[in-house]
C-alpha cells in the first residue's frame, strides 16, 4: 500500500555521529563536505484522506524498516539517479498536538542523505530553498482494524463503512501489523487537497460495475452529484426488482404447498414451506411442476393446468424432483 503524507523537507547539517551512520550505509567512506542531508517526516498517527491511520506500534515499526530504505524524486523525469537514502529515523510524539481521534500526534521523522553531485545540485536547491513536498511511503501491513466495531475491515466483513459516521464517531481503518518497508519518494502535491483523487475518481470508476467494485473493496470513493444521481437510481432499480422477487417467490411457494398437499395428503403444509425457503427460485420452480404433475394424476386441474401439464411431461420435470 501507498500513504501519501505533505511535509516540509528541511535541510540539516551532519554531525559527526550521522556521519558514522551514513557510512555504515555507503561503499566508499563519505565526509562531510561531500553529503547534503536534510529532515522530512514520513507518516504519522492521524487519519489520512483514505480514512486510514497508523497506529503507534505500525510507526515505531516502520521508523525502524524505513532505516536505509532509499527515496525517488518522481517530479523530474530525468531523476532517476537522484536518491536519497535514510539513514536515521525516530518516532516523535508531540506533547501540545491532539488528533482528531484525540490521541497524541506521533510521527516518524527521518534523516537522509545523498552525495553532493551536479546532477543533484537542482534537487538540493530545491530542498535548500524550503519546498513543500509530498511524500508517499510503500509499505505493506497485515492488519485492518474497524475503528468503531474492533472489526477485521479487509474484506468488509464488519458491516461498517470508512468515512460514515456512526453515533459521533467517523470510521476510519486502523493499519497496523506493519511487514515491510518498500520505498519512499516525493511526488509534486496537487494545486488542490484530494484534486488528485477526484481527477482518479472520473477515470478509474466511470462504470457503475467499477464504482461498486471499488466500495466493495472498502476504499474510500467521493462522488460528483452525476455520478450519486446514477448511484441511487441504481439502487432503487435493485430495490424493486428484489421486491418482485419476493413477490414471485411467495406465489410460487403457495402454489407448491398446494399442489404437494394434493400430490402427498401424507406430507404438512410446514414441512413444504421450509423445503421451499431452502431451495434456490429454480429448484422450487421444478419442484412446484413436479407436483403439480402428480396433483393431477388424482384431481382433475383446470383446463389450463391441463395444458401446462403437458408441457411439463415432455421437460421431464417429474423426475427432475
Ligand atoms: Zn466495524
Amino acid at each position: 500500500m501507498n500513504k501519501e503524507f505533505k511535509a516540509n523537507v528541511s535541510p540539516c547539517t551532519v554531525t559527526e555521529e550521522e556521519l558514522l551512520l551514513i557510512n555504515k550505509l555507503t561503499v566508499k567512506e563519505l565526509k562531510a563536505e561531500e553529503v547534503f542531508t536534510f529532515k522530512v517526516i514520513l507518516c504519522d498517527n492521524e487519519v489520512d484522506r483514505d480514512c486510514e491511520r497508523f497506529d503507534i506500534a505500525a510507526l515505531e515499526k516502520l521508523a525502524e524498516l524505513f532505516v536505509g530504505v532509499t527515496g525517488i524524486f518522481d517530479h523530474n523525469p530525468c531523476g532517476g539517479n537522484q536518491t536519497a537514502r535514510i539513514f536515521d529515523t525516530e518516532c516523535e510524539t508531540s506533547k501540545d498536538k491532539v488528533t482528531s481521534c484525540g490521541d497524541s500526534y506521533v510521527c516518524v521523522k527521518a534523516k537522509a542523505y545523498m552525495p553532493i553531485t551536479g546532477k543533484n545540485a537542482d534537487l538540493i536547491a530545491e530542498i535548500e530553498a524550503g519546498i513543500k513536498k509530498e511524500v508517499s511511503v510503500s509499505c505493506a501491513v497485515s492488519s485492518f482494524t474497524c475503528s468503531v466495531c474492533g472489526g477485521d475491515m479487509r474484506h468488509g466483513s464488519c458491516g461498517h463503512i470508512r468515512g460514515e459516521v456512526y453515533g459521533n464517531r467517523k470510521c476510519h481503518c486502523i493499519l497496523s501489523d506493519v511487514t515491510d518497508a518498500y520505498e519512499w519518494s516525493f511526488v509534486a502535491i496537487p494545486a488542490q487537497i484530494n484534486a488528485g483523487v477526484t481527477k482518479g475518481f472520473e477515470k478509474e470508476y466511470e462504470s457503475t460495475d467499477n464504482l461498486i467494485k471499488t466500495v466493495r473493496d472498502g476504499r474510500c470513493v467521493k462522488f460528483t452529484s452525476e455520478q450519486a444521481k446514477e448511484l441511487c437510481s441504481y439502487i432503487t432499480r435493485l430495490e424493486k426488482e428484489a421486491e418482485d422477487g419476493r413477490l414471485f417467490r411467495k406465489s410460487l411457494t403457495d402454489d407448491t404447498v398446494r399442489y404437494a398437499l394434493l400430490a402427498v395428503p401424507e406430507l404438512d403444509a410446514d414441512t413444504i414451506r421450509n423445503l421451499c425457503y431452502s431451495a434456490e427460485t429454480a429448484e422450487l420452480i421444478n419442484i412446484k411442476n413436479a407436483f403439480r404433475s402428480k396433483a393431477s394424476e388424482f384431481i382433475p386441474l383446470t383446463p389450463q393446468l391441463k395444458a401446462k401439464k403437458e408441457k411439463t411431461q415432455t421437460d421431464n420435470n417429474e423426475f427432475k424432483f
